[in-house]
């Protein structure tokens, strides 16, 4: 283990698991000196970074363990059609290598409640929902329903681990498999039906992105409250975006160091770090852009940047190490910010 300088850490991979035709799971073990750092909340993720055809990538990928339960971090990596990160570490990664990881961040997460849990996965979208069911089986009395669509039985992924759960505690949990080459896909109506009397239910949805988009229209139909629906989207960042035009007149200039290469880029009054990069034309690393996964993780070491928002992206000792989520922040002079190396 190394702590790199920056937001990431050098982890050995201690196992690499094939899951399914198109998926494996990677294990790490933490090393002692890390286990505070890497504490986790079950539906978090880890933030890996890979090079890949000489191309700096980062990925979240979230915990398929479960904190207090598992002795080891596992993430679950699906390939994706001519994905480039989630390929490579199919194809690549063994047992022994090293990854670079950030320590696990994101809000997906159970809250306090007494009422049912109702969790929507579709695909890859299970990683996050099985290790909130694991923990919400062993941590609460709640009740618990999954609705898992997959393409086919070859594809689901922790087929196993999900029949196991069900046996033991066939009291709380009903799982629902819904198989696309079987019963076609999931829309509103089968959403609502599952749903049944639960309207008072915490709702947890991942997967595809039209899948999200069925459920919750269906939950909107039923008239649930938006603060009862967790959603974590497993979107991968476009790049490089087309270039919408700003006014940088009124603006500054910051100059971004990354992969080594240092550009000045204007910024438009009130545009961020990130979508000045972006526009640019430069491939700066990010996944959510609204301030909890710190992917997009910058050192200030000119001037001064403010930041919109954090929503827990990054912590108190990173911002007064000088680092900024580059997706809120915004130059007030002329600035300059490194990406970690
Ligand atoms: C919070 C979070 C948690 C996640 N958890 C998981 C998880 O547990 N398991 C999991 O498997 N995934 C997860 N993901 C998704 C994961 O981070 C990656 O987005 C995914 O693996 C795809 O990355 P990639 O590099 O392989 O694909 P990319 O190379 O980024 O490509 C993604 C898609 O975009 C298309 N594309 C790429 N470049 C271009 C371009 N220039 N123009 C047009 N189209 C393009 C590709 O064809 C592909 O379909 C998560 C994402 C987030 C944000």
């Amino acid at each position: 283990m190394t702590a790199l300088d920056g937001p990431y850490y050098r982890l050995e991979v201690a196992d690499v698991i094939e899951e399914t035709d198109d998926s494996k799971s990677i294990v790490f073990d933490i090393p002692d000196a890390l286990s505070e750092r890497f504490a986790y909340r079950a539906g978090q993720f880890l933030a890996l970074r890979v090079e890949v055809d000489g191309h700096r990538l980062v990925r979240c990928y979230s915990l398929a363990s479960a904190p207090g339960l598992d002795s080891q971090h596992k993430v679950t990596v699906k390939r994706v059609v001519t994905g480039r990160a989630s390929n490579w570490l199919n194809d690549h990664l063994a047992k022994g290598d090293q990854l670079e990881v950030m320590p696990p961040n994101g809000i997906f997460c159970l809250r306090e409640r007494e009422t049912p849990i109702v969790l929507f996965g579709g695909g890859s979208g299970i990683t996050p929902i099985i290790s909130i069911i694991k923990t919400a089986l062993q941590t609460t009395s709640r009740i618990l329903k999954l609705v898992y669509a997959n393409r086919n039985d070859r594809s689901i992924i922790f087929k196993d681990e999900l029949a196991a759960m069900l046996s033991a505690y066939a009291e709380r949990i009903e799982i629902v498999h819904r198989l696309d080459d079987v019963h076609g896909f999931v829309d509103a109506a089968l959403v609502v039906q599952q749903v049944g009397p639960k309207t008072d239910a915490d709702f947890y949805i991942c997967g595809p992105g039209p899948f999200m988009d069925v459920v919750e229209s269906g939950l909107a139909s039923l008239d649930v409250s938006p603060d009862q629906i967790f959603i974590e989207r497993f979107e991968s960042p476009e790049s490089p975006v087309a270039a919408a035009p700003v006014d940088t007149s009124r603006g500054t200039v910051v100059t971004i160091k990354l992969d080594g290469k240092e550009t000045a880029v204007a910024v438009g009054e009130g545009e961020t770090i990130l979508a000045a990069a972006r526009r640019a034309g430069l491939e700066p690393p990010f996944a959510c852009e609204e301030a909890y996964c710190g992917c997009c993780m910058a050192k200030v070491v000119e001037g001064r940047v403010d930041m919109l928002g954090n929503d827990g992206g990054i912590d108190q000792r990173q911002v007064d190490d000088g680092w900024v989520l580059t997706c809120q922040g915004i130059v007030k002079g002329a600035a300059r910010v490194e990406y970690p190396d």
